[in-house]
């Protein structure tokens, strides 16, 4: 065969022409002068094709993935080694090679080709909601017929600061822009619905509790006639605490711990342990408080009986004794409680 080109006739033709003179104007890679991409300011969230990437990813990995992109290899090429490159860093436009080594019917060849990306710097619709104090649900954290301590406030914040944390993996909205404290309790403002309900779950699971939903009507959209709604979410605490004396179906219990789903103590009268789901909340009395405990010292024991000393008049007062104080001593301190004139000693 003969080239019309450069009028060889020994070497391997394609198509028409020899194979040098087709790999002089090949092209292994198409790639465009100049590629945009848009990327948040604030949270570095970029878009493509249309579509905000809640991914976080760094800049220098956003420039090769647009260059990614916008490569387009010729189908002759096969075995392709591509190298891509950032040269140098200009403003917000970076001065990119694309390297190509790969093989051409048969051939082994290289090419390079420049090309910038321009990022341009936006604020992605997340951000700008953030931006403007957005929020969707409000945590009211309150304690029931009491006031709330201020230690329980501070572990309140640091639960609501830590399942934020945890929660902005994958919600953006995971954040509270406002909090705030009338006297019955802390506001917390939170930006999702979802958020705010994992919140108000991980204030229950520490403090035990209720949770009530009550959504309110904040806008209708004119063009869907549907509510915009924002959620009140009440996370109301008991009023009892750990160490304090309630009383439900006819037991007097003195609390050893709360969580998400039940209340754990110790029948006073008979020392057996017992678990009230937390849905009976509303049949708990508070009966004493744990700072109502009292100290006291044993002055004698016998097989039946264990006499104490009564701290309010220091009369000696005879009780029944239990396996449960049988290696105390005479002489020991002992905690009691006293519940409608009765003493109940406590192990
Ligand atoms: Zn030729
Ligand atoms: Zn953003």
């Amino acid at each position: 065969m003969f080239c019309p080109e450069c009028g060889s006739t020994d070497k391997k033709m394609i198509g028409n022409i020899c194979i040098n003179c087709f790999l002089k104007d090949f092209q292994m890679i198409e790639l465009p002068k100049r590629i945009e991409v848009q990327i948040c300011s604030h949270c570095n969230s970029k878009l493509e094709e249309g579509k905000w990437s809640e991914e976080f990813i760094p800049e220098e990995e956003i420039i090769y993935r647009a260059l990614e992109r916008n490569i387009k290899i010729d189908d002759k090429v096969s075995n392709e080694i591509i190298n891509l490159e950032i040269d140098q860093m200009k403003g917000t436009i970076a001065k990119c090679y694309v390297e190509i080594v790969g093989d051409v019917e048969g051939t082994e060849i290289e090419e390079t080709q420049e090309t910038e990306v321009k990022i341009l710097k936006t604020v992605c619709p997340t951000c700008s909601k953030i931006q403007s104090g957005y929020y969707e649900s409000v945590i009211q954290f309150r304690a029931d017929k009491r006031e709330i301590k201020s230690e329980e406030y501070d572990k309140a914040d640091e639960i609501v600061e830590k399942t934020l944390i945890k929660q902005l993996k994958n919600d953006k909205l995971a954040y509270c822009p406002q909090i705030a404290k009338p006297k019955e309790g802390h506001d917390y403002y939170i930006g999702s619905l979802k958020s705010g309900r994992k919140v108000a779950e991980a204030l229950k699971e520490e403090f035990g509790g209720t949770i009530k939903e009550s959504p309110r009507l904040i806008s209708e959209d004119k063009s869907t006639g549907k509510g915009l709604y924002r959620i009140w979410i009440s996370v109301r605490i008991p009023e009892f605490e750990i160490n304090d004396f309630i009383m439900f179906e006819d037991k007097l219990i003195q609390v050893t711990s709360i969580d998400k789903n039940r209340i754990v103590g110790n029948d006073i009268k008979t020392g057996k342990k017992q678990n009230i789901p937390l849905k009976n909340m509303e049949k708990i009395k508070l009966i004493k408080k744990s700072s109502d405990i009292e100290t006291t010292t044993i002055i004698s024991m016998s097989p039946s009986t264990i006499q104490i000393l009564d701290p309010a008049d220091y009369s000696a007062v005879d009780l029944e004794m239990k396996d449960e104080f049988a290696n105390y001593n005479i002489g020991d301190e002992i905690r009691l409680i006293k519940i409608d004139n009765y003493t109940y000693l406590l192990n």
